[in-house]
């Protein structure tokens, strides 16, 4: 047997992902060595395998890790969510892994930055302007057109994206992110903070492409559609169904779009996960960039996908990043889909209702509520956590689709 090969995780306390990684990981018989930025109450007790970093600061990170790797060679790095890609480009890089280039990872952190890369290559991507927070936002919103987006440069899960038809929307929605941008666990952030993008709504459906990357050439791993409309003001995500409904044409349109993307920043290594939105147009709907990050889908949503004979998405980006044989990139026949249960209103959730009822639901995998009770549930543009998961397969994806909204009809939420 081939020596045991070590694998590092960057798991930031935020995501939702630790235990697919970590199972995956498990799987694969690696020497697993898990970095958080905060420190693990087993640290003490397994010093080789849980490390303390500083994810905030890649030069530091370097440091710790160039120590680490000499008396203990490691042979992958992977970034589990948006909180650690840069730091672990920046290992990738120093320790001459599979990696994306450190500027390519850092441009997906910065929305400002990543439309300007855009832009520059001539990718179909919204309009943009970079407002300082400390400009006057009625000033600004005589000088736009609408309607438009106002965004973060540097958060997610929509948090802070709002939409404005005229001049009082608009400075209502800079008045609304400002105080966002000043919470404290994103003032934490820094960088990025003293600014607000606006965009140009592009209207349109609007879907997300999952990819590999390998030396720069993109591999679609699934094209999910977003059927419900995305119209604002806020953008709370809810319904993702594999494989698409649209036309063959459009979903190559939109994975040649997506490659574009990617080689517009620079990346070239791992996963990427691309929104898009199909701007219609006389010679057909136009794929237009919405934002690519280098990373997995996010929240549980990974758990929607199987690949080959039901090999996981976390097991396939741990396997190429590991340099490992992958037998099939193919997605399973049948269809999946996943919605994130809506909000309906802010407050403490004191009970759920209904989960057996929803579970029994034909095509339901599972149902999994993320917030305990007695905790607070915020709705968009200001929340940044989600309730819960409801997860199908099916034979098609209106079958998925359709089992989804009736399972969710059997859920009640009481929040108070
Ligand atoms: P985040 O990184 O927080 O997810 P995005 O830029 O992806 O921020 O925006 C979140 C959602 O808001 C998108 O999925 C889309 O539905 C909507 N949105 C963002 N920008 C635009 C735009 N310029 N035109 C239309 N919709 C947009
Ligand atoms: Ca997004």
């Amino acid at each position: 047997m081939a020596p045991s090969q070590r694998l590092l995780l960057l798991i930031p306390t935020t995501t939702y992902r630790t235990e697919d990684f970590v199972e995956a990981a498990r799987s694969l018989d690696v020497d697993l060595v898990i970095a958080s930025d905060r420190p693990n109450v087993m640290s003490g007790e397994f010093p080789d395998h849980l490390l303390t970093l500083p994810f905030s600061d890649p030069t530091a990170a370097v440091r710790e890790i160039r120590g680490y790797a000499a008396r203990r060679p490691l042979d992958a790095v992977v970034p589990v969510d948006d909180a650690t890609t840069v730091v672990a480009s920046a290992i990738g890089q120093a320790l001459g892994l599979r990696a994306n280039p450190l500027a390519a990872a850092q441009a997906t952190r910065n929305k400002a930055v990543m439309r300007e890369l855009l832009a520059r290559a001539a990718v179909p991507s919204p309009t943009f302007t970079r407002v300082a927070l400390a400009d006057d936002p009625r000033t600004r919103a005589r000088r736009v057109s609408y309607p438009c987006v106002l965004k973060p440069l540097v958060l997610a899960a929509s948090r802070g994206v709002i939409r404005a038809d005229d001049e009082a929307e608009f400075v209502a929605a800079f008045e609304r992110i400002r105080a966002i941008l000043g919470a404290p666990d994103v003032a934490e952030v820094g960088e990025g903070t003293d600014a607000i993008l606006v965009e140009g709504f592009v209207p349109g459906s609007e879907v997300a492409l999952e990819g590999l990357l390998e030396d720069g050439r993109l591999h679609t791993l699934a094209l999910f559609d977003k059927p419900d409309p995305l119209d604002g003001p806020f953008f709370e995500e809810t319904v993702y169904v594999t494989p698409s409904r649209l036309p063959e044409v459009t979903q190559a349109a939109v994975a040649e779009t997506a490659a574009r993307a990617a080689r517009a920043l620079g990346l070239t290594d791992g996963a990427v996960h691309c929104e898009l939105r199909l701007r219609p147009a006389a010679a057909g709907p136009e794929p237009v960039v919405l934002e690519i990050a280098a990373r997995s889908i996010g929240g549980l949503c990974g758990r929607t996908l199987r690949f080959g004979t039901g090999m996981s998405l976390e097991e396939l980006i741990l396997r190429r990043a590991l340099g490992r044989p992958i037998a099939s990139m193919e997605r399973e026949r049948a269809a999946a889909a996943v919605m994130m249960i809506p909000i309906p209103r802010g407050g403490i959730l004191e009970e759920v209702g209904g989960l057996d009822e929803a579970r029994a639901v034909p095509h339901i995998e599972d149902v999994t509520i993320s917030l305990h009770k007695g905790q607070e549930v915020v709705p968009l543009p200001e929340g940044s956590r989600y309730l819960g998961f409801i997860f199908s397969r099916a034979d098609t994806p209106v079958e998925a689709e359709a089992s989804l909204r009736e399972a969710h009809r059997h859920l009640h939420f009481v929040i108070r």
